[in-house]
């Protein structure tokens, strides 16, 4: 680990607040410090108020910001005096302690200040930098933590025992801090749970934190605890195994009460960890540093035995519920982290996102873990510990932050033809409602049509059979099943009447427009099949299907064909709790096809302006990729949760369909 502080960068920073911003991204960048929003950082600064007087203010991290991306309206502006007057308290309950934060800031549309606001505001130095690196909570979560602590750093640090985040804790530190500190005191070690450093400004205490991290990955590195690199493991992929992950995620999703997103990680790290002779003592002692438990649960899955973990979580439920404060509810008990000898490492999560925080954090974990390990045996703290921050009501809070899960959250679709105009406003549709969306598409620019954890492009060609199914298997490692299917690709040949129409061309048309969507959807049965909330498929036809046009003899054929196969399935289907319904467009001029050149030409030839072209209907309407591709995305969400065999125009009114 070394400085990132740049002098350059630094001279940027105008004011005290900003250089706060600074150092307090460069503990972001390192995972190794700080995670998804673990750790805090504040500065004390001198301000006058509205009336002209000098105070003291703590400019603290705000709860739901992440160091590394932190801006200076990530911090919460609290005044300093009446927090230090707070710690002198016998008691301070947590939803008062909240409230004293709250409304002792000086701005009102500041973020709620952390929960370790006290803490900063007594340590009697202008900069205090919290981290929960991985070195320190490898070498507290063992048997001889505090020893091994005490021994690396002498009087350069004060140890506290663990106790909960919050106000007992900002007490502790305080007594400790006035009857321990001396000199040479630069830190305070929270045994299994992180590290402060401190300083007179911003690069002081940011250099004082990585030189205390340094220590802890020395001492580490003598013992031989630090490298646990792995050697190679061969993982397998294929159909087999993504329809065990798929079966795995229909039990979670059971178990949780709502779709989850199942990330399945086969990478050595994970698989050479999940395989080890111990798995089954090592894995089951706890998260590193408590605050992780609201993401990973206490204690992974090991092997898919879902109702065995339930139970499991019932009881650790039974067990602490009695002893809080307060009544608690139970959360749902479904495992955030699942280890497997075949699969690996699978990481649970209400949306890719989530689950892609749970996979860095285990990551990380597996690290700590083998590091501890090394040193003789990893030990978390006992159940009754963890059990109090996981239903924490200011834990809980950070999660809730999150607000309403948005309609498709945790669930997964398919697209096809998803690099242009229906099928790409199909992906945003799908996307803005939450789901996890896997774009397909011959051309190659889908894979980097969109970015982020719930997006995944993959290039296609729909008449191989043997792309589909590697398709379909890169689905399910990055997700972990298929819950919507949209068939949108399709080709719209140059008209050609009957008696010129070539036997290879209307081939190839039949064999894009219709056995490519019979294989896709046979393919696709098992996992739809599967689906939490019951598979959906969304055929998007043509207006050619129910009014066909002389000179697509090929395409009205195909589409026609399409059709009276999605009226099938969903006979065949409905079972299976799978509904499919077809969408008949008709006129969308958004798309690569029509180029305003290609658009001119046509409105000139039925002596139309273009405008008058493009609503040429019974509304006098346009009809966008965007319009059908949202009625595409609402057939698949609770509206049409009762229909299915279903086909329906989007067309502004045509006079030969009605
Ligand atoms: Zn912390």
């Amino acid at each position: 680990m070394h400085s990132l502080w740049n002098n350059d960068e630094a001279a940027n920073c105008n004011s005290e607040l900003e250089r706060r911003v600074y150092t307090s991204r460069l503990l972001g960048q390192d995972k190794s410090l700080v995670l998804h929003g673990g750790g805090n950082t504040s500065v004390k600064i001198t301000e006058k108020n509205i009336l002209g007087e000098e105070e003291q203010v703590l400019y603290v991290k705000g709860s739901g910001w992440d160091l590394e991306t932190i801006a200076a309206a990530g911090f919460a502006p609290v005044r300093l005096e009446h927090l230090k007057k707070l710690v002198k308290l016998p008691a301070l309950p947590d939803p008062e302690m909240v409230n004293q934060l709250v409304t002792h800031q000086t701005r009102a549309a500041a973020p709620v200040p952390s929960v370790e606001a006290i803490l900063h505001a007594i340590l009697p130095y202008p900069y205090v930098d919290h981290t929960h690196a991985d070195a320190i909570v490898a070498i507290t979560n063992t048997a001889d933590g505090e020893a091994r602590i005490r021994e690396i750093y002498a009087d350069t640090v004060v140890v506290i025992p663990y106790v909960m985040p919050g106000f007992d804790l900002a007490r502790l530190c305080a007594e400790r801090f006035a009857a321990e500190a001396g000199v040479h005191t630069i830190g305070i070690v929270l045994l299994n749970h992180g590290i402060f450093s401190f300083g007179q400004n911003a690069k002081e205490s940011y250099e004082r934190m990585i030189a205390l991290v340094n220590r802890a990955e020395e001492y580490l590195k003598q013992r031989k605890a630090w490298n646990v690199a792995p050697s190679a493991v061969a993982a397998a992929h294929g159909m087999e195994l993504a329809s065990v992950q798929a079966r795995l995620r229909a039990d979670i999703s059971k178990a949780a009460g709502f779709p989850v997103i199942v990330a399945r990680h086969a990478d050595d790290k994970s698989l050479s960890f999940v395989r080890r002779a111990d798995i089954s003592t090592i894995a089951q002692q706890g998260p590193a540093t408590p605050d992780h438990v609201i993401r990973t649960k206490r204690l992974p899955m090991l092997g898919r035995d879902v109702a065995g973990y339930v139970e499991s979580y019932k009881k650790y439920f039974a067990a602490h519920e009695p002893q809080a404060k307060e009544r608690k509810t139970m959360l749902d008990a479904a495992p955030r982290v699942v280890l497997d000898s075949e699969l690996g490492l699978c990481a649970v999560g209400r949306s890719a996102q989530e689950a892609s925080i749970v996979a860095d954090i285990y990551a990380h974990t597996m690290d700590i873990i083998l590091r501890a390990t090394a040193l003789g045996g990893y030990r978390a703290l006992p159940a009754r510990d963890i059990f109090d921050v996981e239903y924490w009501d200011l834990e809980q809070a950070k999660l809730r932050k999150g607000g309403k899960p948005l309609p498709f959250s945790g669930e997964v679709a398919l697209v096809t033809g998803a690099a242009s105009g229906i099928g790409k406003a199909c992906v945003e549709a799908l996307l803005a409602r939450g789901a996890a969306v896997v774009a397909l598409d011959v051309d190659a620019s889908v894979t980097a049509m969109k970015t982020g954890a719930n997006f995944l492009g993959l290039q296609c060609d729909l008449t191989s059979a043997a792309q589909f199914t590697q398709a379909l298997v890169q689905t399910e490692e990055a997700f972990g099943g298929l819950d919507m299917l949209v068939l949108n690709a399709g080709i719209f040949p140059g008209g050609c009447r009957i008696e010129s129409l070539k036997t290879e061309e209307w081939q190839k048309v039949m064999r894009i427009n219709l056995d490519a969507n019979l294989m896709l959807m046979r393919e696709c049965h098992p996992f739809l099949k599967l689906a939490p909330r019951g598979g959906r498929v969304v055929v998007i036809g043509s207006k050619n299907v129910p009014a066909p046009g002389p000179g697509a003899a090929a395409y009205s054929a195909s589409k026609a064909a399409l059709n009276q196969l999605a009226r099938v399935a969903a006979l065949e289907w409905g079972s299976d709790n799978i509904r499919i319904n077809s969408l008949h467009p008709n006129a969308v001029f958004d798309t690569g096809l029509w180029t305003p050149e290609v658009l001119a030409a046509r409105a000139k030839h039925y002596g139309l302006t273009v405008d008058e072209y493009k609503k040429n209907n019974v509304l006098k309407t346009e009809v966008t990729s965007k319009d059908v591709a949202e009625l595409a995305a609402e057939m698949c969400g609770p509206l049409f949760a009762k229909t299915t065999g279903a086909w329906l125009p989007v067309d502004g009114g045509n006079d030969r369909v009605i």
